[in-house]
């Protein structure tokens, strides 16, 4: 049986096919030359599992998708008062190579914008290893795979990479650079020509939504102070000067990058990625902002969206015996958002029910977000399809006249009718 997750992320890519507009990044010419029409789109819940759709497996560039982790690594290398005497943490409202910084302060404003990202890439330690190394091995634990870099693009970014020596000159000047510039404009190019899959960004982004901790090792990759300040400065700073616009319609702390890749996490819930090469005049990618809007809005995924989300809405799984015949009772709870369906969702899909008859008892359901309703729609008419029998109990009508996804009508059943359909006999907890 596919997911109906993964159904909905190819319906993502499907409807946002007529988005066309912007242009290929000119001012590094590997990026101009890029493929403008692929497209993908990936999302992890903080359970691990992902889920992708499109060029899932095709790798580009990090860019500064890579400055959140490059800044955390800093943070975690020398802590947050250190690091915030040298680069501040206000949204800017300029482009993101905009040549300027804090009059007052002489910082640069935020790490997201170029001139404190270099700053914070010239911050990392490299007494043991280069920077350079040292990210790409972070990179590598987030993505639990290894991370490389793309030499060629590196080389054909750095000979046009004259904004950002200036840049790093300037905050020379300023004493504001822990490392000679040209030195550090190199390492920070490196840092951002690390390729990586939408696959990739959802798993490293799902690590932030799961406060530092690799959903999958289980390696704690930044401390929750850390994790939390990031998300935050993510938040009011990742999409340069449209972090205004992008937070009140997606609502999700994000990075984007040049290559056309965008990274979003919802904390506590999920990490989602996509890419697609063509920018709008932010420099974030165009049809990239339109599929999150919609990611945000279908899957419920605005931060300031109130919600108590349960990690799972499964509490258990029984084996009974109903009205004689042999049944297979998902006990649900709390509130049904993306995260806590998922892994209902992932459980049905890898350990489908071994029974004809399925009863959803929902007693213990407060809420039921729209993405639970449509996902468990398009669970309901897989099993349907597959042969089974659902039953709901749902005493206190979370979901009203709940239909699966082609419209069929989910039979219904009070508490009562299931206690007296089961037949008496011991029958053992199954999960
Ligand atoms: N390497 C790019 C630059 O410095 C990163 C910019 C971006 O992705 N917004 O210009």
């Amino acid at each position: 049986m596919r997911s109906p997750i993964l159904d909905y992320l190819d319906a993502i890519v499907e409807q946002t096919g007529h988005v066309d507009s912007g242009a290929t990044a000119d001012y590094i010419p590997e990026l101009a030359a890029a493929d403008p029409n692929r497209v993908a789109v990936a999302l992890c819940t903080v359970n691990g599992t992902v889920y992708a759709s499109g060029d899932a497996d095709q790798e580009f560039s990090i860019q500064s998708m890579s400055k959140p982790f490059a800044y955390a690594l800093a943070i975690e290398d020398h802590g947050l008062e250190y690091v915030l005497d040298r680069v501040g943490v206000e949204p800017s409202g300029e482009a993101f190579n905009e040549l300027s910084l804090d009059p007052e302060t002489g910082r640069p404003r935020n790490p997201m914008i170029n001139a404190g990202a270099i700053a914070t890439h010239a911050l990392i330690r490299s007494e043991e290893a280069p920077a350079v190394e040292r990210l790409l091995g972070l990179f590598s634990d987030l993505a639990q795979r290894p991370i490389g870099i793309d030499e060629s693009l590196a080389a054909s970014e750095l000979a046009t990479g004259d904004r950002n020596l200036g840049l790093a000159y300037l905050l020379h000047a300023s004493g504001r650079l822990a490392r000679d510039p040209s030195a550090a404009v190199e390492g920070y190019i490196r840092q951002c020509s690390a390729t990586v899959t939408v696959r990739d960004l959802a798993l490293m982004a799902s690590t932030l939504a799961n406060g530092g901790v690799q959903p999958n090792t289980g390696v704690r990759l930044f401390s929750r102070e850390t994790t939390r300040h990031l998300l935050s400065v993510m938040a009011s700073c990742g999409m340069y000067d449209a972090a205004g616009d992008w937070f009140t319609s997606v609502g999700i702390p994000a990075k984007s990058g040049v290559a056309g890749g965008i990274m979003g996490v919802l904390p506590g819930q999920v990490g989602v990625a996509v890419f697609s090469p063509r920018l709008d005049a932010h420099g974030n990618s165009a049809r990239g902002v339109v599929m999150m809007e919609k990611l945000s809005k279908d899957l419920g995924l605005h931060l300031m969206e109130t919600g108590r989300p349960a990690r799972s809405s499964l509490r258990g799984t029984r084996k009974e015996t109903v009205e004689g015949e042999p049944t297979t009772v998902y006990v649900l709870q709390g509130d049904m958002v993306l995260s806590s369906i998922e892994s209902l969702v992932h459980e049905l899909v890898e350990n489908p029910p071994s029974t004809e008859l399925v009863v959803f008892d929902m007693s213990r359901v407060d809420e039921v977000l729209p993405v639970a309703r449509t996902t468990s729609a398009a669970m309901a008419t897989k099993l349907i399809d597959a042969g089974h029998r659902i039953i709901l109990i749902d005493p206190e009508e979370t979901v009203p006249e709940f239909q699966d996804s082609r419209g069929r009508a989910v039979e219904r059943w009070t508490s009562e009718r299931l206690e007296q359909g089961l037949l008496k006999e011991p029958a053992g907890p199954i999960g």
